[in-house]
């Protein structure tokens, strides 16, 4: 549809980042436009509807920008998945492999109400290990996962099978 056009178009290749082989998609033309910006967040609301969260996770870095802006345009909360040792306070924890080694997500002990569906949101969803680690932390904090979304989903990668049988909602499947 539209909105998938619109993702298409304002995204660009990064051949060889973070390392050689790895064509990265860089969303940063998509953030920068204001209006395509503005039409991607009314598309991800009105295709949960505003009655089906209560809280929005958003995974650092980039998942922050999208979660902050569903969040605001619904009126429900966001809180923020990070990285290892930014959060003051105590955490979850949860460690997953990347190609090579390991990364940390944490997230605040309190940071849900006890049975909130919470919206996980992030910009690409590629192997699912980072959107996995944080359904993990979001049910040991209390909340319920009501799905995850994102911008764009790197299909080849099976991100969605690790995943299910939860909903994932990918406004561009490449
Ligand atoms: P996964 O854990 O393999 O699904 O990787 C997804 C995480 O890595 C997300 O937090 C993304 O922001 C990031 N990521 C992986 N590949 C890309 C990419 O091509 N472009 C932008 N972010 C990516």
């Amino acid at each position: 549809p539209q909105v998938a056009r619109l993702v298409a178009s304002r995204v660009l290749d990064v051949p060889d980042f973070p390392k050689p082989g790895v064509v990265f998609k860089d969303l940063m033309p998509l953030f920068a436009d204001g209006a395509v910006f503005r039409e991607v967040i009314d598309g991800i609301v009105a295709y949960h509807g505003r009655e089906s969260f209560d809280a929005v996770a958003g995974i650092e870095a980039r998942g922050f920008v999208i979660a902050a802006a569903i969040a605001y345009a619904t009126g429900v909360g966001v809180v923020p998945v990070r990285k290892a040792g930014k959060l003051p306070r105590a955490t979850h924890s949860a460690s997953y492999a990347l190609e090579y080694g390991e990364a940390t997500l944490e997230v605040h002990q309190d940071a849900f109400t006890a049975g909130h569906r919470v919206l996980v949101v992030d910009d690409v969803l590629a192997t699912g290990g980072t959107a996995e680690a944080t359904l993990d932390l979001v049910e040991r904090a209390g909340g319920t996962v009501s799905g995850f979304t994102v911008l764009m989903e790197l299909a080849f990668l099976k991100g969605r099978e690790r995943l299910a049988p939860r909903p994932v909602h990918a406004l561009l499947t490449v």
